[in-house]
């Protein structure tokens, strides 16, 4: 009996799906050649159930797979897999080119060392534009290809309809809040640490692990919030100095959008988590781990003042979504505060 081995807590329907292919695949059955979309928000394990996937497919194991340990899952880990693909957007374009995908496309249609199958992950596949999409489809209709592709998203709304009607899609949802306390709890943090940050990282488990394993992650992750939460009693030349400060001006193109991105999605939460003081609802807040700083704060706006400036952060977060600087965003919320 061959069982697929997954490190990932939630999304069990998505996981049982895989590990139903991957037992007729190891019952000696051929996988024909398709595309699965893996749907959901960032860090909720869709690149590496994708990377298991393909490695448990490779793999020369027929009990446990991936083993981890046989010459194909070696040359996996090592990223020398000779059938194994991942094409991603370049830096500071604005879509997957056709030449990217043509590019992939000849490396599909070689035939597969090792008679295997051709897996391809395509990451932040809403970027991939119709032609290339299409002619991605036209590489799956040869008659002896065995290609898989594997389309991760956050958004599948964005993802070219001729695609989307033709996979599987796979929706990866939010892991609930007291599994992924268990989950902190098995790698020995105590209750009252795992709950605070099972609700920082709000439903995203590999997020919760780096949050409990590194100090520094965790200290760089609550920045943002720190910095929204400081402001909102500083002048403004305090507040764009904090910025300064704080932003890493190293970062540019989509590197610069995602972690703004990131920042925006703080300054929301923190604006919720004021608002829950007003209702005295306090422990259902996310930053329980800035409890005083929120505490500190909670009387300097109404209510009605903290919902126009939640508005207010929803839209920059929709301008920077249609490719305003990022930076500029940023300290265009925080000159507007108040
Ligand atoms: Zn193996």
């Amino acid at each position: 009996m061959s069982e697929f081995t997954l490190n990932l807590i939630g999304n069990q329907p998505a996981i049982n799906f895989l590990g139903k292919l991957i037992k007729r695949h190891a019952a000696g059955q051929t996988l024909s050649s398709g595309v699965y979309v893996f749907a959901g928000l960032p860090n909720l394990g869709k690149t590496t159930a994708a990377n298991s996937f393909a490695q448990a497919l490779f793999c020369q194991n027929k009990n446990t797979l991936p083993c981890g340990v046989c010459p194909n899952c070696r040359a996996f880990a090592a990223g020398a897999s000779l059938d194994f693909f991942v094409l991603k957007k370049e830096e500071d374009k604005k879509n997957i080119s056709i030449e990217q995908a043509r590019n992939l496309i000849n490396q599909l249609s070689l035939s597969a060392f090792s008679r295997s199958y051709k897996i391809a992950v395509i990451e932040q596949a809403e970027t991939l534009s119709e032609a290339a999409g299409n002619a991605l489809l036209k590489t799956l209709e040869e008659p002896h290809a065995r290609v898989l592709i594997i389309l991760l998203t956050t958004d599948v709304d964005r993802l070219p309809l001729t695609i989307v009607s033709r996979s599987q899609l796979l929706l990866w949802r939010q892991t609930p809040l007291n599994k992924i306390v268990e989950m902190l709890g098995e790698l020995g943090a105590k209750r009252p640490v795992a709950r605070d940050l099972a609700r920082l990282a709000n439903g995203r488990p590999g997020l919760a692990v780096s949050l409990w394993k590194n100090y520094g992650d965790l200290q760089n992750f609550l920045a943002p919030a720190k910095l929204f939460l400081n402001s909102l009693g500083q002048d403004i030349n305090q507040r764009l100095l904090g910025f300064d400060q704080l932003w890493d001006k190293k970062l540019t193109g989509q590197a610069a959008v995602a972690a703004a991105d990131g920042w925006l999605e703080q300054f929301i939460a923190v604006t919720r988590d004021l608002l829950l003081y007003h209702q005295n609802l306090p422990e259902l807040t996310r930053f329980l781990l800035l409890a005083d700083e929120l505490q500190k704060n909670q009387q300097r706006f109404s209510a009605r003042e903290l919902l126009e400036l939640q508005k207010r952060l929803t839209q920059a977060r929709m301008y920077m979504a249609g490719n305003v600087g990022p930076k500029n965003v940023l300290e265009n919320v925080l000159i507007n505060i108040s």
